[in-house]
């Protein structure tokens, strides 16, 4: 089970790019960024040959070779601060893919009927089996967050809604509800999506497979999903429905009940633990200590994602997110370029974004410089949304304090700035979050989240499909101008007479 996947390729040249002279050498100010410079980098990164960049195939080593190459030719060296691990940062995976399960269900001896096509399961090991009555425990947790049940030894069915409960309590998400479960010792976890989730969505996702941190790695030997329709004949047993168990759940402190069936689970799983990497160089600052500039976006998109009969197989991610990428290699070369700024200005490129923001919450738990001395978080995702022009929009406005210096940044390149509160709607969505929990001020501030409609078009048709790739209609005038803005604010933040960061109080 524990397969390690390894790049040999990775080693030989990250010591033929740590040994790159540094090139950055003082010029007069640099022409702006050109779209088919951006143009060029999504080409390369959004390619088939680079198989939709998924995090431990082929696609990554070609990726993260092209990516630290890239930024080294433009004299950047590695930025992961650890000599044993120059520019890629392991970053330990585990991912599992379902491929069969079988499930019975009988009252007194009776079979039970459920509809097979309304539950969807995922094992932990290559084969798991469970059987017993499951228990019903609501939305899993107590007002305190606290697992409240006995859950030992017991497959539970748990209520997937993250309810608002009065006086402003927030209970814990349904995926961190199913963590706690499973840390308290049930053998299996069922969760009952909201009213009008879309099942089948929902179950391609299972059937898709999950990633996670290998120092996340918290499960139950099964877990999936059951339909309302299913969840209502379980429920059916014991005189309730899903509209009463809502009812009941809503009143965090209520008894569990046993459901008088038994319940026959059993998975077939693809178990695989890998190392994926993320990516990071550096432009050194003229003084050291002073704090570190941190631009980032994510490198991975879904690989080949389509079965062997379907006529393009590869989700190249042109959009998501070789477009960030793009900017990240081209604002990397204007900065490098440009006269030495005061403080390190990191660039990474994280993986396994698509799958939960993994890379992500691993750098924030495996900083490469205390996370105290990043004075800010610059996101880069799905940037060619918007045509030249787009006002700028903020992930993170209100949230950190950087709203005006970036609106006076941005104004004074001539664009104009979206000042709603909008593209907030996103901020869960995005690597920034990751740093953001930990108390890194973190922003990604562009022109692709200030016109939620053409977003929209964008995230209802080619959105993680094979057909988010580099075609003529992808406009790049957005992008090449977010490229733009990066470049003046990083060297605003980096800049030790213009910015320095207000005390967090720690
Ligand atoms: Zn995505």
């Amino acid at each position: 089970m524990t397969k390690t996947f390894r790049h040999p390729a990775l080693t030989a040249l990250a010591l033929a790019a740590s040994i790159l002279p540094i090139a950055a050498q003082a010029q007069d100010k640099p022409a702006p960024i050109s779209e088919s410079e951006v143009r060029a980098h999504i080409a390369t990164l959004a390619s088939d040959a680079f198989e939709g960049r998924g995090p431990g195939s082929a696609g990554e080593t070609k990726t993260l070779d092209y990516l630290a190459k890239t930024w080294a030719s433009y004299g950047l060296v590695s930025g992961t601060n650890d000599a044993a691990h120059p520019w890629f940062q392991p970053v330990p995976l585990v991912e599992r893919k379902p491929y069969a399960q079988a499930v019975s269900a009988s009252v007194r001896g009776k079979p039970l009927k459920l509809a097979e096509d309304g539950v969807a399961l995922s094992g932990r090991n290559p084969t798991d089996r469970v059987t017993g009555e499951p228990l019903f425990v609501g939305f899993g947790v107590n007002l305190q967050g606290k697992v409240y049940a006995d859950v030992k030894g017991r497959i539970v069915l748990m209520l997937a809604d993250e309810p608002v409960i009065e006086g402003g309590v927030k209970l814990p998400t349904s995926r961190e509800r199913q963590k706690l479960l499973a840390g308290a010792g049930a053998v299996a976890v069922l969760v009952v999506p909201p009213p009008g989730a879309p099942w089948g969505g929902m179950r391609s996702q299972i059937a898709t497979g999950s990633m996670r941190l290998a120092s996340d790695d918290i499960g139950a030997p099964i877990g999936g999903l059951v339909r309302g329709d299913v969840a209502d004949t379980l429920l059916r047993t014991a005189r309730l429905s899903v509209l009463d168990a809502q009812l009941r759940a809503a009143n965090l402190d209520f008894a569990p009940v046993t459901l008088p069936v038994m319940l026959d689970l059993a998975t077939s799983t693809q178990v695989r633990a890998f190392e994926s990497h993320n990516v990071i160089g550096k432009i050194p600052g003229a003084k050291p200590g002073s704090g570190a500039v941190l631009l980032l976006g994510h490198w991975d998109h879904f690989g080949i994602c389509r079965s062997e009969e379907a006529e393009d197989r590869i989700c190249n991610g042109a959009v998501d997110n070789a477009s960030g990428m793009a900017v990240l290699l081209t604002v990397a070369e204007r900065l490098a370029r440009g006269a030495q700024m005061d403080r390190d200005v990191y660039f990474m490129g994280t993986t396994a974004e698509e799958r939960g923001l993994l890379g992500a919450y691993y750098f924030a738990d495996n900083p490469v410089v205390p996370l105290k001395d990043i004075v800010v978080a610059l996101n880069v995702d799905t940037v060619a949304i918007a045509p030249a022009g787009a006002p700028v929009a903020l992930v993170g406005r209100g949230e950190n304090g950087l709203d005006e210096i970036v609106d006076k940044i941005a104004t004074g390149m001539g664009r104009k700035v979206d000042t709603d509160k909008e593209a907030n709607a996103f901020i869960r969505r995005q690597d920034g979050w990751a740093l953001g929990a930990k108390g890194v001020k973190s922003i990604m501030a562009g022109g692709s989240f200030s016109d939620m409609a053409l977003l929209q078009a964008f995230l209802t048709t080619v959105y993680h499909q094979p057909d988010d790739e580099l075609t003529d209609k992808v406009p790049l005038g957005g992008a090449t101008d977010d490229a733009n803005l990066h470049v003046e604010l990083a060297r605003y933040f980096a800049d030790t007479a213009k910015y320095t960061p207000a005390p967090t109080g720690d």
